[in-house]
C-alpha cells in the first residue's frame, strides 16, 4: 500500500492529485475528509466545523454535494395529482393552466372543450394526449381516464352545477369556480352528489392560496390588530360587451346575477375571512342604470352592510362600472390592514396601519392557482378536507341571495339559520 502524506502536509498541486487520486469526484454526499485532512478539510454539505476554501477543490468537473432540499420538493409527474380542465376560456387559459408549471402537486391531464381546434392546439402546447381531449357530449367519457383525478370546471356559472354533479358521476373529485353555482338549491345538489359519489369538492377560492392575503388573514385572526371592529371591501371594473369572456356575464340565465356573483363575491369572502365569522344581519342597496344595454339583465352597483356577532361590521361594494378597484382594510382595536390591491392575479401589496401611519409589508408573491389545485392534491392524497368546501360556497350563494332580497324590498334581512 502506497503511503500518502496529509493533504495539509502536501504542496498545493499536491494536495488538487491527493483528491483526484482518492476519488472524490465519485465520492457521494456528505464529503467528509475531516479526519484525513485537519481543519483545513472539515466537512462539507452540513455539520464539522473548519472551512473548506476554493484550494481544497479539485480542479476538473466533479460531482458536488446535493444542494439543501427546498421545503417542499415537487413530486414527479407519475405521483402527482391529474386535473382535467372544462371549458378554455380567458381564465382557463390565461392563469389556470399556465399554473401547472409552478405547482409541485399537481399536473394537466385532460382537456374538455366545445371548440375541437382550440382545445387540441392547447393540448400539443402543454403536452396532453390527444386521446385525452374531450367535448361536452364527451365529457362522460373521463370516467375511464385513470390519469383523471379532478375535474376542474371553469365554465359560465350556470353550468357548475351540471358539470360537478357529471364529474362526481365519473368517479372524480372537482374544484369548482367562484361562485359555486347560481342558486342555493344547485349548491346543495352538488355537495350532496359529492357526498354520494365519496369524492371531494373544492370551491376555487383563491384568495385562501394568496400570500399577502393569508398574512392579512393570519394577523387579523391571530389577534395582532386587537379586535376587529371593521371590515371594508371593494370589488369593481368595467363590464365589457367586446370582450367575449363578458358577454355571458351580461345574461343572468348564464351569470346568476351582475357585479355581486362576479366580483363582489369576493369584498362578501373578505369580510368573512377577515373576522372568521358569519354575518347574523345585512343591509343592501343597488343601483343598475336603465338605459345602459350592459345591464338589462343584471345589476351594476351593490353596497352592503353586514353586522357579525363580535359586533365587528362590515361595509362592502361592486360595481361593473368603475375603474378597476380590488381593495380589503380591516381595521381592529390596536391596529389596521389594508391591502390595495388585495385579489389581483400578482402584485397584491399589504399595508400594516398603526399610531396614525401606515408601514408596506413584504410579502414574498407566490402563484395562489398552484397553492389551490396543490391543496386539493394534498387533501385528496392524504384524504383531509380542504379548506373552502361546497358548504363554503353554499354560504356565499345564500348570502348573496339576502343581499338582493335586501336592496330588493329595502329592509334588513337577519341571517336565520336554515334559509
Ligand atoms: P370565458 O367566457 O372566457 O370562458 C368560459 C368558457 O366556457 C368558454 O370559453 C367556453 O369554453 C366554455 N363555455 C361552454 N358553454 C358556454 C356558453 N354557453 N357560453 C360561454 N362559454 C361557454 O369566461 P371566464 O374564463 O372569464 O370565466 C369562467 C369561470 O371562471 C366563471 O365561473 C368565472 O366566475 C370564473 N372566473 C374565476 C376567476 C377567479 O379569479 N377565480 C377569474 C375569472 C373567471 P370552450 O370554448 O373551451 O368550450
Amino acid at each position: 500500500m502506497r503511503l500518502m502524506l496529509p493533504p495539509a502536509l502536501l504542496p498545493d498541486t499536491g494536495r488538487r492529485r491527493f483528491l483526484r487520486g482518492a476519488g472524490v469526484g465519485a465520492l457521494a454526499t456528505p464529503l467528509v475528509l475531516s479526519s484525513i485532512g485537519g481543519p483545513a478539510f472539515a466537512q462539507e454539505g452540513g455539520g464539522g466545523g473548519g472551512v473548506v476554501t476554493g484550494r481544497d477543490l479539485p480542479d476538473r468537473a466533479v460531482g458536488r454535494p446535493q444542494p439543501q432540499a427546498e421545503k417542499e420538493p415537487p413530486l414527479p409527474p407519475g405521483e402527482r395529482v391529474g386535473y382535467a380542465i372544462v371549458g378554455l376560456g380567458k381564465f382557463a387559459l390565461g392563469q389556470i393552466i399556465p399554473a401547472f408549471a409552478e405547482s409541485k402537486r399537481s399536473r394537466l391531464a385532460a382537456l374538455v372543450s366545445g371548440n375541437r381546434d382550440k382545445a387540441l392546439a392547447t393540448a400539443r402546447q402543454y403536452g396532453v394526449d390527444e386521446a385525452s381531449v374531450y367535448d361536452y357530449q364527451t365529457f362522460d367519457r373521463i370516467a375511464d381516464n385513470p390519469a383523471v383525478d379532478v375535474v376542474y370546471v371553469i365554465l359560465p356559472n350556470a353550468l357548475h352545477a351540471e358539470y360537478t354533479i357529471r364529474a362526481f358521476q365519473a368517479g372524480k373529485h372537482v374544484m369548482c369556480e367562484k361562485p359555486m353555482a347560481n342558486t342555493v338549491e344547485e349548491c346543495r345538489q352538488m355537495i350532496e352528489a359529492g357526498r354520494k359519489a365519496g369524492r371531494k369538492l373544492m370551491v376555487a377560492y383563491r384568495a385562501h392560496h394568496e400570500p399577502h392575503n393569508m398574512e392579512a388573514i393570519r394577523m387579523a385572526r391571530g389577534g395582532e390588530l386587537g379586535q376587529v371592529k371593521l371590515v371594508t371591501s371593494d370589488h369593481g371594473r368595467h363590464l365589457d360587451p367586446k370582450d367575449p369572456a363578458d358577454q355571458w356575464r351580461m345574461d343572468k340565465s348564464l351569470a346568476g346575477g351582475g357585479s355581486l356573483y362576479d366580483i363582489g363575491i369576493y369584498s362578501l369572502q373578505a369580510a368573512r375571512y377577515m373576522t372568521g365569522e358569519e354575518p347574523v344581519e345585512i343591509r343592501a342597496m343597488m343601483h343598475t342604470p336603465q338605459d345602459d344595454p350592459r345591464f338589462k339583465e343584471v345589476e351594476d352597483t351593490v353596497t352592503w352592510q353586514m353586522a357579525f356577532p363580535s359586533g365587528a361590521l362590515a361595509l362592502c361594494s361592486s360595481s361593473y362600472s368603475i375603474d378597476d378597484t380590488k381593495r380589503i382594510t380591516a381595521l381592529g382595536s390596536k391596529a389596521g390592514l389594508r391591502l390595495d390591491p388585495a385579489t389581483n392575479y400578482e402584485g397584491n401589496q399589504l399595508y400594516l396601519r398603526r399610531g396614525g401611519s401606515e408601514t408596506h409589508m413584504k410579502v414574498q408573491d407566490k402563484s395562489q392557482f398552484a397553492g389551490e389545485m396543490d391543496h386539493l392534491a394534498q387533501a385528496i392524497k392524504e384524504n383531509k378536507p380542504v379548506n373552502t368546501p361546497g358548504e363554503e360556497g353554499l354560504q356565499d350563494v345564500r348570502l348573496m341571495q339576502m343581499i338582493y332580497e335586501s336592496a330588493r324590498e329595502g329592509r334588513p334581512v337577519k341571517v336565520a339559520e336554515g334559509r
